[in-house]
């Protein structure tokens, strides 16, 4: 392969996003969140009020149009041109993206995309199915992980500094379905590629993630830093 790819997999809240983007910044890398995308395909089905059944999936997937672009090193996410990079990120939209996640479909769409990205730049990809299905050849894998209460306090601190209002047991709850609809679903459920390093980050500040990570790169001598 002509760019190296860094996969890093993981449960909901596990840190994966945080630690991808610190990482893609220090090694000049593009940065892919994946997740990001399926929230989008989400989206859509809110925003037009569907209910999201594998009838309405297949006959509506062919009008989605997701793209993840670069603004001022930003990444937005667009659905039909729409600029939706905050919409997506309600638990509404968190919901919606878990379940159109489960259709062939949807997942044969976003992969394809997402294995053509990765041939043209260097890049860290984060997501659930990254080491296993989309880029099983990628340099270096990691699965990131922390406890349940864990990452749901973190994503609790995360909507409070948003001016949300949230319960952390409701959040809890969330996390646990989540993780339960992601991990037993038939089509690419999370899983750890069998080559990926375990990491988990309950106990760990994200420079202490971060720099594990870039330590484990230089040890494989698989990585290199875009000038
Ligand atoms: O990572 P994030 O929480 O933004 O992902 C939203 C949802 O998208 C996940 O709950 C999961 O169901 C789905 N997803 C997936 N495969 C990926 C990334 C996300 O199925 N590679």
């Amino acid at each position: 392969m002509k760019y190296y790819s860094i996969a890093i997999d993981g449960p909901a809240g596990s840190g994966k996003g945080t630690i991808a983007k610190a990482l893609a910044a220090k090694l000049n890398y593009l940065y892919i969140d994946t997740g990001a995308m399926y929230r989008a395909v989400g989206l859509y089905f809110l925003k037009h009020n569907l209910e999201i059944t594998e009838e309405n999936v297949k006959n509506n997937l062919n009008n989605i149009n997701v793209k993840l672009k670069y603004v001022d090193k930003e990444l937005k996410v667009y659905l039909n041109s729409e600029d939706v990079s905050l919409e997506i990120r309600t638990e509404e939209a968190s919901r919606a993206s878990s379940k159109v996640s489960v259709f062939d479909c949807v997942r044969e769409k976003l992969v394809s995309m997402q294995q053509k990205m990765a041939l043209e730049a260097n890049v860290i990809m984060e997501g659930r199915d990254i080491g296993t299905v989309v880029l099983p050849n990628a340099n270096l894998k990691i699965f990131l992980t922390a406890s349940v209460l864990e990452r749901a306090k973190r994503r609790y601190k995360e909507q409070i500094e948003k001016g949300l209002e949230v319960s952390l047991d409701a959040i809890e709850k969330d996390i646990k379905e989540r993780d339960y609809r992601d991990t037993n679903r038939e089509n690419s459920p999370l899983k750890q590629a069998e080559d990926a390093i375990l990491i988990d980050s309950s106990e760990m500040t994200i420079d202490e993630v971060v720099n594990k990570v870039l330590s484990l790169c230089k040890v494989g001598g698989k990585y290199e830093k875009n000038e």
